[in-house]
């Protein structure tokens, strides 16, 4: 193939497509690993400690720098660069990347994961709103911050537990009348000292000029309250993230790529890994089993087509 061509175009440097890379480059392809953030979202795992291998734990940041540089060292291609657009020219995948570059393979696997949910909340742009407790909290470590966490779920729980550490005050906000979390999850978070719950509560608004200083919440009974905070943390779930795909396959009504058993989409040649993926569970552990049958599957529909 031309200089930029490859066996397989792997979009998205996160555990799937990690995987995938070192399985393709191990099983004798040329892989280009498409990404700029090695180990994707498990960089906002503090503790990875349900992947067999830690016991104890490993920080998730640690685990997906090293993954992606055992990908680079099994010879992966890693431009570190996003995908602006993947489509197909009837010969070939082309993936063109932010920095208009093109490149070419026989197969293509999309493992690009999710993006959070934001609520809808305008703007999602000011300064103070964050989505990555691990990434953004130590910003206020030392400065007895108020920090408000929005949504019930596990993920609040996790971003609870891990802002009660940076912050004077930390207050969680949630629609539902009652959490969402498991159980465990629900005792640490109310074990906090520091910790303000406030359950039937809609955020509509953030206030605050340039920065956001607090939040606009409507109660279930209708009244309107704001609540002081010098940051807040959206945890109220994610969205497949496929919008650069420029090929038409089935889909779930969410966007979840649909696939067959060997993971391959209704698309010949192009397959899908990991979170993005329609599939039960969502982990570390299940997006690197994904990346390697991808690849493995991968190989074999190459492998047809030049038949
Ligand atoms: C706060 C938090 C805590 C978690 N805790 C755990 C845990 O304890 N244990 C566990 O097993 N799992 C945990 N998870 C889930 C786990 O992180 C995911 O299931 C896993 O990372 C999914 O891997 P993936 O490769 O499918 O996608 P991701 O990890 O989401 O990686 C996708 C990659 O695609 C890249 N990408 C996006 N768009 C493009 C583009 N246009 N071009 C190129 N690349 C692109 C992204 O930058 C990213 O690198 C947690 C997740 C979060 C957010």
């Amino acid at each position: 193939m031309a200089s930029n061509g490859f066996d397989l175009i792997i979009v998205g440097s996160g555990p799937a497509g990690i995987t995938a890379a070192i399985y393709g480059q191990r099983l004798g392809m040329s892989a280009v690993l498409f990404g700029d953030t090695p180990g994707g979202n498990s960089y906002m795992i503090e503790s990875l400690e349900n992947y067999p291998g830690f016991m104890g734990g490993v920080p998730g940041a640690q685990w997906g720098v090293s993954a992606f540089a055992q990908a680079q060292a099994e010879g992966t291609a890693c431009p570190m660069s996003l995908v602006d657009r993947l489509y197909h020219d009837g010969k070939s995948f082309v993936a063109v990347d932010k920095n208009g570059e093109q490149y070419l393979a026989h197969a293509a696997i999309m493992a690009c994961g999710l993006v959070p949910n934001t609520a809808g909340i305008p703007p999602i742009d000011k300064k103070g709103v964050y989505f990555c407790s691990l990434c953004d909290g130590p910003l206020f470590r030392g400065k007895n911050a108020t920090l408000a966490v929005i949504g019930g779920g596990n993920m609040a729980g996790q971003q609870c537990l891990t802002l009660s550490k940076v912050a004077g005050k930390v207050v969680l906000v949630y629609r539902g009348a009652k959490l969402a979390m498991e159980a465990v999850m629900r005792r640490a978070i109310e074990k906090l000292d520091n910790i303000e719950i406030h359950l039937s509560a809609r955020v509509t608004a953030y206030r605050g000029g340039e920065a956001l200083d607090g939040l606009v919440v409507t109660t279930g009974e209708g009244a309107e309250k704001e609540i002081d905070a010098d940051g807040v943390f959206v945890a109220i779930g994610w969205n497949p993230n496929a919008q650069m795909l420029d090929i038409g396959v089935d889909t779930t009504e969410e966007g979840y790529l649909k696939t067959n058993g060997k993971l391959m989409t209704s698309f010949p040649g192009l397959f899908a890994a990991g979170d993005i993926r329609d599939t039960d569970i969502r982990q570390v552990v299940t997006a690197c089993a994904d990346g390697a049958r991808a690849a493995t599957y991968a190989l074999e529909y190459i492998e047809g087509v030049r038949r």
